[in-house]
């Protein structure tokens, strides 16, 4: 027959025993949470990493083609103004670049600064100052009325 003070080791024993069990099975409980929550997270990041992946490919083939047009444009524009002499009147198709008249059809523009450029209406071929011809295509005889007067813009002090 065992002593009280036995009883009481044996039973301090067993209750050490059960809670080491617990603390395993929740341990291991933890472990598969976490688990579960790490699969969760590799799904979620690989949907995400997925739809990046193709808004890249999306974002490259517009930026391509965007490319591509712009070279259509500015080979289109080109030829307009190797074809285009620059000049009024005409008839039909091919007097849209081929005016028979004395008029030239570049005109005078004055952008923001007051500064004048050369434009012309049909190709719209643009000269800027400085730049070889300006001078001479700014004398050539112009339809209209006379040239736009440049507005000039004044900054105030503060
Ligand atoms: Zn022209």
């Amino acid at each position: 027959m065992a002593t009280k003070q036995e009883q009481d080791i044996n039973e301090l024993e067993l209750q050490t025993a059960r809670e080491a069990a617990e603390e395993a099975k929740l341990r291991k409980e933890l472990a598969h949470e976490q688990l579960e929550l790490q699969r969760e997270q590799l799904k979620s990041l690989r949907r995400d990493n997925e739809a990046a992946r193709e808004k890249t490919v999306k974002h490259e083939a517009s930026k391509k083609q965007a490319i591509e047009t712009q070279i259509r444009i500015d080979a289109e524009n080109a030829r307009k103004q190797m074809l285009c002499n620059h000049r009024m009147g005409g008839k039909d198709l091919n007097g849209l670049y081929n005016g028979g008249d004395i008029f030239t059809t570049y005109t005078v523009e004055y952008n923001a600064f007051g500064l004048a450029e050369i434009r012309c209406i049909r190709c719209d071929k643009t000269v800027k100052p400085g730049e070889k011809d300006f001078d001479e295509i700014f004398r050539l005889p112009r339809k209209g009325l006379e040239s736009p007067r440049p507005v000039q813009f004044r900054f105030a002090r503060g």
